[in-house]
């Protein structure tokens, strides 16, 4: 059966100018220049959807829970194209063999049972447990679970799981850490560094290996390290490197965005939430095996009690786009390029792009800067910078997975 035709007017999001594009099956067929009939700054803007590296869970539901089911794995997957998520890695933190085991059968069996879900999960991402074990680097990965890296294991897990490991994160100081990186390499999976206590060295050695990637970098790192010699500035100065940043407005200050994004570079910059799995749940108390959790009115998620150790994001990847805008300054289109293109292109997936014959997986969207002491005001995609007393918003209208609308509505124009 042959899907019905879409049609859809929007702003292309790299230079604001007004076009149509018709999708047919799950490309599009066409895009040409439009004419609106009313104001511009009424028609929404359209990019490709958002690929998030990073996502632990949502609504109380955690991808690395011991007890994880297909149908639980389907209810935390389906709230993300309301954020313009299209493609996603479900990850999985340190845990046991046993633990890690049944969360990959309940991720296989829930892309064994739906096509979309299938699509979605473009690869699973294993974060650990081949980790640091040191308080700080570690984060709030358990650490009776942490261990040396283990190929054997690896490979064990990346059979139950059907193949779907794409990217794990190591650090490489571990021992018998270089040559997993190298064997993981080997077997086409993606190798990141993160949650590590590496020396300069040992981060060369990792990179050497193959590793490409930064796990969420400036976090799950010691909180004081040598002004010079230190695992952030090593991995900021790799071009090898790309780096993935949560940019929560809660795990990174604005200017140290700033400065990984201009050093980086936004073509090697990756955006990601790294969502907990308390993310969509209201403001309160959660509790789990990984311990007690608050959201705060703030909607900033920490260790039960206290206001500043964070506990993980309960923010999505519609505001890091929004927050990258406006802490780096950059445009519309590299914001969501770091959401987009690049983790696409890291983990070897298809490139969605505006042009014919592409996949249509876009997302529709305003941007708006809503102002502490002014009205709300729509956004210019060519100069979007916003003023400190401002805060820039996407909101979705609708999400496209395939050529399918998976969220909002089609607004005709
Ligand atoms: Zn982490």
């Amino acid at each position: 059966m042959t899907k019905p035709m879409v049609t859809l007017f929007a702003r292309d999001y790299a230079n604001g100018e007004p076009i149509r594009i018709e999708i047919e099956g799950d490309r599009i067929r066409r895009i040409e220049p439009a004419w609106p009939q009313g104001s511009l700054n009424d028609w929404p803007f359209v990019s490709p959807a958002f690929l998030d590296l990073q996502i632990n869970g949502y609504g109380g539901t955690w991808f690395s829970d011991d007890a994880l089911t297909a149908e639980a794995v389907l209810k935390a997957l389906s709230p993300h194209f309301g954020f313009g998520v299209t493609r996603l890695c479900p990850t999985l933190i340190t845990n046991s063999f046993e633990g890690l085991a049944t969360g990959f059968a309940a991720i296989r069996e829930a892309c064994e049972q739906s096509a979309w879900a299938n699509r979605m999960v473009c690869g699973c991402h294993l974060e650990g447990p081949y980790i640091s074990g040191e308080d700080g680097p570690r984060g709030a990965h358990p650490k009776q679970h942490v261990r040396p890296a283990n190929w054997d294991e690896f490979q064990r897990l990346q059979e139950i799981s059907g193949g779907r490991i794409r990217l794990v994160t190591v650090a490489p100081e571990v021992k018998n850490g270089i040559d997993f990186i190298q064997k993981a390499v080997a077997s086409g999976v993606v190798v990141s560094l993160g949650h590590t206590a590496a020396t300069p060295e040992q981060i060369q050695s990792g990179v050497d290996a193959g590793a490409r990637l930064s796990t969420h970098l400036g976090n799950g790192a010691h909180s004081m390290i040598h002004r010079h010699r230190n695992v952030i500035y090593e991995q900021l100065a790799d071009p090898r490197l790309s780096a993935s940043l949560i940019v929560d407005g809660h795990h990174l200050p604005p200017n140290l965005v700033r400065t990984f994004i201009r050093v980086k570079t936004p073509q090697k910059t990756i955006l990601t939430c790294d969502a907990a799995g308390w993310a969509g749940c209201p403001p309160g108390v959660y509790e789990n095996k990984l311990g007690r959790s608050e959201i705060l009115p703030s909607g900033k998620l920490v260790v039960a009690g206290q206001q500043e150790l964070l506990a993980g994001s309960a923010q999505e990847i519609d505001e890091c786009v929004a927050n990258a805008i406006s802490f780096a300054g950059v445009s519309v289109k590299q914001a969501v390029d770091m959401a987009s293109q690049n983790p696409a292109k890291l983990l070897g997936q298809e490139v969605v792009r505006l042009r014919r014959g592409s996949l249509a997986d876009l997302v529709v969207f305003h941007i708006t800067a809503e102002s502490r002491i002014g009205p709300i005001r729509p956004i210019s995609p060519i100069s979007p910078i916003s003023s400190p007393n401002e805060r820039l918003r996407l909101n979705i209208e609708a999400t496209i997975a395939g050529g399918e609308l998976k969220f909002g509505s089609i607004v005709p124009r």
